[in-house]
């Protein structure tokens, strides 16, 4: 049963439970791009996310990636193992893309020869600035360890991802994950895996598969997302 409203963020609402250890997420139509500079609502992306993340979380589990998904709720609800969210996004990057091509004068689309990891600050007024993991423990937002810990779970999360969506016609360009903190605590990845966070090109034809159709205006908005729900509970082809 849904309690009080504990959170709320751009794309979701957090709620408690009867449970103290676990919290009802509910996700939303509602978009933001640019620190929420532009808004807008996507039609049926609410319950594409969930669905999204409802598939791949169990999926990473049983690759050995714990996280915070207990089970879906509804269309729109989920339930969560209740956790303290660590204020660093992790973006991990396969091909450079967005604020890396920007940044650094790279092309989008070039393939990197390794993996990068960058970390930003979770800070809507700041614009999630990049930060470095030495900043991270300096102003006590997670553990040396702990941050070791992310950095390990994140490139496995990358390891089981980019090859999964490759069997189904996508290529992971970068994403963007979000780790919390049980009572316990052990490090779990919280958060979602959506078109919202992620960064999925058609691999035969670099299509845009995500947010970027909303933040650069490419029309087709919903129907990328329906694509990308489509091909995620897809079986692997080839
Ligand atoms: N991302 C996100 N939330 C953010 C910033 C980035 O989910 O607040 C995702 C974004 O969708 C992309 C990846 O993280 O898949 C890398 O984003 P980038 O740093 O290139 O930022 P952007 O170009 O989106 O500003």
């Amino acid at each position: 049963m849904k309690l009080e409203q504990r959170y709320e963020g751009k794309a979701k609402r957090v709620y408690a439970t009867e449970n103290p250890h676990e919290y009802i997420v509910e996700y939303k139509d509602d978009a933001t791009a640019f620190n929420g500079v532009k808004k807008a609502q996507i039609r049926g992306k609410g319950e594409i996310n969930n669905a999204i993340t409802a598939h791949l979380f169990p999926l990473l589990e049983a690759a050995g990636i714990p996280t915070h998904f207990v089970e879906r709720l509804s269309d729109r609800e989920q339930r969560v193992r209740a956790v303290e969210i660590i204020p660093v996004e992790v973006i991990v990057r396969n091909v450079a893309a967005g604020s890396f091509s920007e940044r650094l004068g790279v092309e989008e689309g070039t393939e990197l020869r390794r993996p990068v990891v960058e970390y930003c600050y979770k800070s809507d007024t700041l614009g999630d600035p990049l930060i470095n993991t030495d900043t991270a423990v300096a102003l006590d937002w997670a553990g040396e360890e702990e941050l070791s810990r992310i950095r390990e779970l994140a490139l496995r999360v990358r390891d089981f991802l980019t090859p999964y969506f490759a069997g189904r016609g996508i290529r992971l360009v970068d994403f963007k994950l979000e780790f919390g903190r049980t009572h316990d605590g052990q490090i779990i990845l919280a958060d979602e895996i959506s078109p919202d966070t992620c960064r999925f090109w058609d691999a035969a034809t670099n299509e845009k598969l995500d947010k970027d159709r909303f933040r650069r205006d490419l029309g087709g908005v919903e129907d990328a997302y329906a694509e990308m729900l489509r091909r995620v509970i897809a079986p692997a082809q080839g």
